[in-house]
This record gives C-alpha cells, structure tokens and sequence, in this order.
C-alpha cells in the first residue's frame, strides 16, 4: 500500500528526547499533512469497519489523538484509557512496570461491559508494557473481548510483539 511510505515519512525523529540515547518518534509531524493523517485513519478503518466492534479504547495521550475518528468512522463507542487521578468519576486501574518504577492505568466503571468487542489503540508500542495493562484492565478485569491492539509504529527490536502473547496486533510502520 503507497499510503504506507507517506505516513512513514511523515513522522520525525527526534534523537535524545526525551532522554540521552532515545530516539524519539514524533507523530505530530503526521498531524501536519492531511493526507498522511487521513490515510492513516483511513487504513485503520478499512481493517476494523465490520468487524462487530462497539468500543474503540484510547490510551493517554495520542491514542486521543487516532482513536475517536476510528470509533466514529466504524460506529464505536471511545474509550479513554488514563494516567491516574484525571477521571472524576469510579475507576478501576491496573498498575504497570516502566523502566524506572511503575505507573497505572485507569478507566471509569461502567464505561464498557463484560462480552463488548474492543479495539485498543495507541500511537506506538515499545516494550509492550501499556498495551499489556490495557488488555489485563478491559480483559481480565471486566471480561471484554480484545479483538486486537493497533499502533501506528512498532518498534520492532523492543519484541513488544511478543509481550502481548497471542493478542493480535496491526501496526502500519514498523521501525528498526
Ligand atoms: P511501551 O509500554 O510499549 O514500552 O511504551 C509505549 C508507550 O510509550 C506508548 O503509550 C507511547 O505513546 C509511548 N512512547 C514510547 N516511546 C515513544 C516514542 O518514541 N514516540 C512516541 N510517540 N511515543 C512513545
């Protein structure tokens, strides 16, 4: 797909940000060209429209930014997947390791139900960690069917892939 080369070259690098020896994908250089962003959302939603899914679940912060035109575009609810004390109402939470420390994850009670169809999304996925914690909240904890995780950009070498086990995941870039 020539869309593909477009939406690869429409990210910027941005070496050691936000720390030495991190080179850091920005998408919001992807924001920027509107046929690039357009066809971004528009892969996702060639992939997902049809498929039975009522939540589309987004994962602070740029899973804000891809998830709801998804959700809009295939008839899905949003859900927003956030960093801890920002939902005012009940939340439940998972807690996940970083590479210093741990950090947690929350989503409001009632949001979605046991037995929905769910699509998580995020701009990237390194280790595999956040996206493992979004799967334990919406799977194990409130018993919804993870159809699969998709990312814009993988970064391949960080196996992330193989954190999530046999959940799918469609990324349109992979990074080396
Ligand atoms: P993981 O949990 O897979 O190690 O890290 C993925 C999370 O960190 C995602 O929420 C993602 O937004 C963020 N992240 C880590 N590295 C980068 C990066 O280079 N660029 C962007 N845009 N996000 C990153």
């Amino acid at each position: 797909d020539d869309r593909i080369a477009r939406i690869a070259s429409a990210i910027r690098v941005i070496p050691d940000f936000p720390k030495p020896g991190i080179m850091f994908q920005d998408i919001t250089t992807l924001l920027l060209d509107p046929k690039a962003f357009k066809d971004t959302i528009d892969l996702f939603v060639e992939r997902y429209k049809g498929k039975d899914i009522s939540v589309v679940a987004g994962i602070e912060a740029r899973g804000f930014i891809f998830g709801p035109p998804i959700a809009l575009a295939i008839g899905a609810k949003f859900v927003p997947m956030r960093k801890p004390k920002k939902l005012p109402g009940e939340v439940i939470s998972e807690e996940y390791s970083l590479e210093y420390g741990t950090d947690k994850m929350e989503m409001h009670v009632g949001a979605v139900q046991a037995g929905e169809r769910a699509l998580i999304i995020d701009d990237l996925i390194a280790t595999g960690g956040t996206l493992c914690a979004a799967i334990r909240l919406l799977g194990k904890r409130v018993g919804v069917h993870v159809v699969e995780c998709a990312c814009v950009i993988e970064l391949a070498d960080l196996k992330g892939r193989e954190r999530l086990g046999d959940r799918p995941l469609f990324v349109l870039v992979s990074s080396t």
